[in-house]
C-alpha cells in the first residue's frame, strides 16, 4: 500500500489547523489504497501550530546536519523533523509502498520546491525532509 500525506486526505494536520485535500487522492484513501501520514505529527507537533521553513538548505541538507528546521518563533525544530520523517519512512517500508502522494512545498512533505526560509512566501528548489528521506530508499514522491 502507497502512502499519502495526512492533509491531502482531509486530516486538519497542517500548521493552520487545516487540511488541503485534494479529490483524487482522497478517492485513493477511500479506496483503501493509501496509508494517511503526517510526518510533524507523527513528531509530536501538534495543529496548529507555529509554521516553520528549513533554513540554509534543503530536507537532504538537513538529514546531513547542514540546514536546521526553524519555527517563524524562531524555535528549533530539526530533531523533531528527522523524527518525524524516520517514522514516516517506517510506516512506508511496513506498507510495502512504493510511491508516496506528498503535499507540495512543505518544509517535511515537499518535492522540488519548497518554501526558502525566509518566511516571505518565496521557493528554493529542494525537498522537504520527510520528502528527501523517502527518495533516498527508493520511494517514489509525487508532488500534489
Ligand atoms: S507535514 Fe505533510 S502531511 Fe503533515 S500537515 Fe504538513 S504537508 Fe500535510
Amino acid at each position: 500500500m502507497d502512502i499519502a500525506s495526512a492533509c491531502l486526505v482531509g486530516c486538519k494536520c497542517r500548521y493552520d489547523g487545516e487540511a488541503r485535500e485534494d479529490k483524487r487522492v482522497k478517492q485513493m484513501y477511500e479506496r483503501g489504497e493509501l496509508r494517511a501520514v503526517c510526518p510533524e505529527q507523527l513528531a509530536g507537533l501538534r495543529a496548529p501550530r507555529c509554521p516553520s521553513e528549513i533554513a540554509g538548505g534543503d530536507g537532504n541538507d538537513v538529514l546531513e546536519g547542514r540546514a536546521r528546521v526553524a519555527a517563524r518563533d524562531g524555535g528549533e525544530l530539526t530533531r523533531q523533523f528527522i523524527e518525524g520523517a524516520q517514522k514516516t519512512l517506517e510506516i512506508a517500508l511496513a506498507c510495502g509502498a512504493r510511491r508516496a502522494y506528498l503535499k507540495s512545498k512543505s518544509p517535511s512533505c515537499g518535492c522540488g520546491r519548497i518554501y526558502d526560509g525566509t518566511f516571505s512566501g518565496k521557493l528554493r528548489n529542494g525537498d522537504g525532509v520527510a520528502a528527501a528521506l523517502l527518495k533516498k530508499h527508493g520511494i517514489e514522491v509525487v508532488e500534489i
